[in-house]
């Protein structure tokens, strides 16, 4: 795995310190399908349950996102990127959030011994800011 940019197609390692390419283009991230995807840091986020339902005469199946460790589907997403992250040797996160995407990757971050800092809002809900200092994140 490796980042490239956009425009001019440069390589850049996944280490890198780099916020965007030289030549001012953004970065995407390249995988090759034999590229193995750490998944070290866990709190017990899972594959989702299904609940089948009928909603006006159509069968649906209704996600229980609510059952994630943080209740949120942005654990599974906070697992990877907290997982790779370890694996790179990084141990600080920083990150803006309004919510359950900080809230997630705190709650990992405390897991994998990261420190981690949220920036919010003005605003940000009471329960959101409480949410994240109980992970231990600088809010
Ligand atoms: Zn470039």
């Amino acid at each position: 795995m490796y980042f490239y940019c956009e425009k001019c197609k440069k390589q850049y390692p996944l280490n890198t310190h780099a916020i965007r390419c030289s030549c001012g283009g953004l970065f995407r991230l390249h995988k090759d399908p034999e590229d193995v995807v750490p998944q070290d840091v866990s709190i017990g986020h899972m594959v989702t349950p299904l609940v089948p339902m009928n909603v006006g005469g159509i069968e649906v199946l209704l996600k229980l996102e609510n059952l994630q460790p943080t209740g949120s589907y942005k654990d599974r997403g906070a697992a990877t990127l907290v997982s790779v992250a370890k694996s790179l040797g990084i141990t600080k996160i920083a990150l803006d959030s309004a919510g359950y995407a900080g809230a997630s990757v705190a709650a990992y971050a405390a897991a994998a011994g990261m420190d981690c800092r949220v920036y919010v809002p003005e605003g940000v809900p009471d329960g959101a800011r409480q949410q994240l200092q109980t992970y231990g994140a600088e809010v």
